[in-house]
């Protein structure tokens, strides 16, 4: 199936001069979502993998579905002050001014094989601070997977050391 086909573009959204991908018309076609999750599944079938790790909000969509299909458990990254147990968190630079993620410190354990999926990558902060505090608490990141990727922002760079790979390219 032609994954690429079945992801809607929209110009000017959230504003001028971002051409936005929209999965929503993927997620809601049970084919092509199905196709999507079975595809990422594939490309990581033979790292060994304790752990599906996801960025909120897309990164759930795609991630949860993964980790069942793999059959391993699913842990969220959150924006500031919604996990509700203890957590670690990472700050990290926007082209205007800085956010910050947040994982629950007991999410992962020492040694813990790790996988990073998110919906899209582009300049690649989100999954690098992500990577960033799962080898904090001692995980060891195997693979990081993306359904889309815009390559013309060059987020690879900054997750070099890492094996990346993603689904449809932009
Ligand atoms: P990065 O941190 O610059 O790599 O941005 C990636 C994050 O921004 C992901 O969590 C995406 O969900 C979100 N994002 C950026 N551009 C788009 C887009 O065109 N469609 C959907 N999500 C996007």
């Amino acid at each position: 199936m032609d994954l690429k086909s079945k992801i809607r573009v929209i110009e000017g959204f959230p504003k001028e001069g971002i051409s936005f991908k929209d999965i929503t018309t993927v997620l809601q076609d049970k084919d092509a979502f199905r196709e999507c999750i079975y595809q990422l599944a594939e490309a990581f079938r033979n790292e060994e993998v304790d752990m599906v790790v996801g960025p909120e909000a897309r990164g759930f969509l795609i991630g949860a579905p993964l980790a069942y299909e793999l059959g391993v458990g699913f842990v969220p990254v959150r924006k500031p002050g919604k996990l509700p147990a203890e957590t670690i968190s990472f700050e990290y630079e926007l082209e205007y001014g800085t956010d910050t993620l947040e994982i629950h410190k007991d999410a992962i354990k020492p040694g813990q094989k790790v996988l990073v999926i998110d919906d899209l990558l582009a300049t690649g902060g989100t999954v690098h601070s992500t990577v960033k505090m799962i080898e904090e608490l001692g995980g060891e990141v195997v693979g990081i997977g993306f359904f889309i990727e815009l390559e013309f922002l060059n987020g690879r760079k900054l997750l070099e050391d890492y094996n990346v790979k993603s689904l449809v390219k932009y």
